[in-house]
């Protein structure tokens, strides 16, 4: 590499330099965006420090990029807070893609606005492709006048020839048993700032600045490593044994002796500590109440088929309003459909027609309609039944609920001291959904999974819950006093009070951060770096549109049409689908986006009016758009409907199951048909949902054909894994965060992106917090989520770095197994997005 004239950096504004160190903000503070100064300004037009290309301006005007012809990048953030002045305050200058000249003009501002309604005017300017300066000036600077002098050309994965007078300590082998992930990481380069000299970490052939904490965690080390040090600079040698001695101690992580076996690694349990699965966020402290229902006595002989038969009856009806009851008590849809679902239950022809074949036979009510409904649960769990197709735990709820009808046997509600967390081989639905949260602080269950009915009853809820715990959790004491950590996965059972006080802190945190999350929910999710992602909203009805909106929601990613008439036996009128999706479209508005699921009916989703033979395997049978395709007077109609909402928002329509690219071209085709037949000129977006292997695989032959992509990564994952998505045994398993569906994710994103697609997540992957750093790193562009969960994922967005993300995305991918990525994950969360403070108001 040549060598490059030392970079000037001019003063973007005028006004008085301050140490980074003072900027009242963590992240700034700690430079973990960049290092660089800080101004409190005087003027009010910020200009180019450097010639270059405007890499990013944010629409809301209050950030800026520049980058030079050798890589320099340079970011100017004018204030602090000022993203949620949405750009009021603020003219933007220059377009992104456009070359400015050193001095010129970029962003205009208010300061008087600024000062006034956001937290502070302190501006940042901060070298962020991590070379090295040298400070020009300090106090009151003049605009234009050089502050900062950059080594040019001193890139992170090259060493240059300054490095030529490098000194290099001796090889050095990595204690730290994950290397160095976010946390040392951070600690190895804060240290390093601490030198003049320029300093890099070598391995083997790569070499990574730093002082930069992206730049050591792409180094990928891994326990074990042989490491150097190099240091060029007249503090070199003690840069050099300073780092050394750090490394060799962990960089402030404590470090195991020997070396630990990644096997050792992988979580285990403990005596003192349980794992599951995380089925439901957040932490709780208190004491076990172990649950189990006493098993119902049931006598097999009737009392004559007459007199059973009005019992079972009437234990219908009974169960059949106490579900109505639970339906409207429901505080959101998602629990509304589970009980509404059960209630179909109650109506099944084949569970009635088998009990009322036993009464025929003479036996009582409650022996007929427990075998039918233990007959029935068993079936699903060994063959499935397209008809019902609900799940076995489902059913067996609805069974227990009517038995006790029949039997006279009153539901009470348990009798539970304060601060239980229960524990229970499986919790089912009703008792999730009445559990007392005055005293309930979270359950653990050994059966169940992370997408099962339980789970989505408990984030409703707010309760932490864990699931797929081993069956040692139901021999614990009544009364123990244990932690739930469910966030981790881990069930204390002798917690000190450290770990009570932390867990404690942790949570008082999160409630504090959810309301900050929903205070600022209609503030964009724009990354620090400013890199847009479109936060939308998973739907079932135009109630949950108006609370996504209300949410920050900035339209619908996937309209689950299936769940709009569930409670119908007939199928609804063309009329009557045309208005459903036109009141959703003009809830919505025409300038957002409409994705309007057709029909994804089979697997675990019944539609009681299209009835479907029964399949061996409904999962791998005619579901989705095999189905509407099988049934095109279905899909047409559908078709028809949704396009009368075309025009009120921007209307996307999306098929689900695509495994071919022949079922793509025949669906196109309906719509062509059905839209030239409405007379309409313009055809709305076409796009599939990705869920199937082989539409991943195959993403670069769809692309050319859609308008965009969306992965459904519940389907994507039990087809990938070939795992039951709602399998209890499997539970721990069967999880998104694989590296397999990651890749997947990956390379559908690649394909669409060289076709000029966009692609959205709506599976549950996109609700996850801790996932999001590595949807965005992979390319993301839409995440489109359960809708109470939209105000902590655009939170989550905007306190991320999207050159961050694609480093830690590039990281998992070479993970052996998704409890790795959940870790790597945890620690980058660690150290980036906890740190950012939230302020209680
Ligand atoms: C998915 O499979 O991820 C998805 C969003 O579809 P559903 O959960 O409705 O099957
Ligand atoms: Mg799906």
């Amino acid at each position: 590499m040549t060598a490059t004239q030392p970079l000037e950096l001019l003063a973007p504004l005028s006004g008085v330099l301050l140490a980074l160190d003072k900027v009242p903000d963590p992240v700034f503070a700690s430079r973990m965006i960049g290092d660089g100064l800080c101004i409190d300004p005087t003027s009010q037009t910020l200009c180019a420090p450097l010639a270059g290309v405007i890499s990013n301006i944010q629409d809301s005007g209050h950030a800026v990029s520049v980058t030079d012809d050798n890589g320099v990048q340079v970011l100017m953030h004018i204030g602090l807070d000022t993203v949620s002045l949405a750009g009021k305050g603020f003219t933007r200058l220059v377009e992104e893609g456009q070359r400015v000249e050193a001095g010129q003009a970029l962003i205009e501002f208010d300061a008087d606005y600024v000062a006034l309604n956001a937290r502070s005017l302190l501006t940042l300017m901060l070298v962020v492709s991590g070379e090295p300066f040298t400070p020009l000036a300090s106090g009151l600077v003049e605009r234009g006048q050089p502050v900062l002098q950059v080594s040019s050309g001193n890139r992170v994965e090259e060493a240059d020839e300054e490095e030529a007078d490098a000194r290099f300590s001796k090889p050095l082998t990595l204690p730290n048993a994950n290397g160095l992930h976010a946390r040392p990481a951070a600690v190895l380069a804060q240290a390093a700032k601490g030198f003049n000299a320029s300093i890099y970490l070598h391995k083997q052939t790569q070499s990574a600045n730093a002082k930069s904490l992206v730049a050591i965690m792409a180094l990928q080390t891994v326990q074990g490593d042989t490491l150097q040090v190099s240091a060029a600079g007249d503090d070199a040698d003690a840069a050099i044994k300073a780092l050394v001695a750090l490394l060799a101690e962990g960089c402030g992580e404590a470090i195991a002796a020997p070396s630990v076996p990644l096997e050792a690694r992988v979580p285990a349990s403990s005596a003192t500590l349980l794992r599951g699965v995380c089925a439901s966020p957040g932490s709780a402290f208190g004491q076990v109440v172990q649950v189990a229902e006493p098993e119902l006595k049931v006598t097999e002989q009737g009392a004559g088929e007459t007199l059973e038969r009005a019992a079972l009856a009437r234990g219908l009806l009974a169960a059949s309003e106490a579900l109505q009851a639970l339906q409207t008590q429901a505080a959101g849809s998602a629990q509304a459909q589970i009980f509404r679902a059960h209630q179909e239950l109650l109506e099944d022809p084949t569970l009635l027609e088998q009990a009322h074949g036993l009464l025929a036979e003479g036996k009582s009510a409650a022996f007929a309609w427990n075998s039918a409904t233990v007959a029935t649960a068993k079936l699903f769990q060994g063959l499935g039944n397209a008809l019902l197709a609900e799940r076995a735990a489902d059913l067996a709820d609805v069974g227990q609920r009517v038995l006790k009808q029949i039997l006279g046997i009153q539901d009470r509600a348990w009798d539970l001291p304060d601060c239980a967390i229960l524990v229970a081989e499986q919790l089912t639905p009703s008792q999730t959904a009445s559990l007392d949260t005055q005293k309930v602080l979270g359950f653990v269950t050994v059966g169940g999974g992370a997408t099962s009915h339980v789970a989505i009853l408990a984030r409703a809820l707010g309760l932490p819950a864990m699931c797929g715990v081993g069956p040692e959790v139901l021999a614990l004491a009544n009364g123990k006093q244990v932690l739930l950590d469910a966030d981790t996965g881990e069930l204390h059972l002798d917690p000190n009070p450290a770990e009570i006080e932390q867990l404690e802190t942790a949570r008082k945190q999160q409630v504090l951060r959810r309301q900050h999350d929903v205070a600022q929910a209609s503030v964009p999710a724009i990354t620090r770096d400013g890199h847009h992602v479109e936060v939308t909203a998973n739907v079932a009805s135009l109630q949950e549109v108006e609370q996504a909106l209300a949410l920050g929601g900035e339209g619908v990613g996937l309209l689950r049409s299936e769940f709009l008439y569930l409670d119908r036996n007939r199928a609804p009128s063309l009329d009557e689908q045309a208005a459903t999706y036109s009141a959703i479209a003009r809830a919505l508005g025409s300038e957002r986006n409409l994705v309007v699921r057709t029909l994804d009916v089979g697997g675990d989703k019944p539609l009681a009016y299209v009835p479907m033979d029964s399949e061996t395997n409904p999962f791998l049978g005619l579901r989705g758009i095999r189905l509407c395709l099988e049934r095109p007077g279905l899909l047409r109609e559908q078709l028809r409907a949704i396009l009368a909402s075309a025009g009120l928002a921007r209307l996307h329509i999306m098929l689900p199951m695509v495994s071919l690219l022949s079922e793509l071209h025949l669906a196109r085709k309906i719509l062509e048909e059905e839209a030239q037949a409405l007379g309409l000129r313009e055809l709305p977006k076409l796009g599939i949902m990705i869920e199937v292997p082989s539409a991943a695989l195959m993403a670069d032959m769809f692309a050319p054909h859609v308008d965009f992509f969306s992965i459904g990564t519940n389907d994507l994952t039990q087809y990938t894994l070939a795992m039951d998505r709602d399998h209890p045994r499997l539970a721990s398993q069967a999880d998104s965060f694989h590296p397999a569906v990651l890749r997947l994710i990956a390379t559908t994103v690649k394909a669409a992106h060289a076709h000029g697609k966009w692609v959205g997540v709506c599976g549950a992957l996109a609700s996850e917090a801790l996932a999001v750093p590595v949807l965005i790193g992979l390319g993301v562009d839409e995440l489109s989520v359960s809708v109470p969960l939209i105000p902590t994922i655009k939170a989550t967005v905007r306190e991320l770095d999207l050159s961050d993300c694609q480093t830690i995305a590039h990281q998992v991918l070479g993970l052996e197994e998704a409890a790795q990525v959940r870790e790597a994950l945890r620690l980058y969360h660690a150290a980036t997005v906890e740190t950012s403070p939230v302020v209680e108001q």
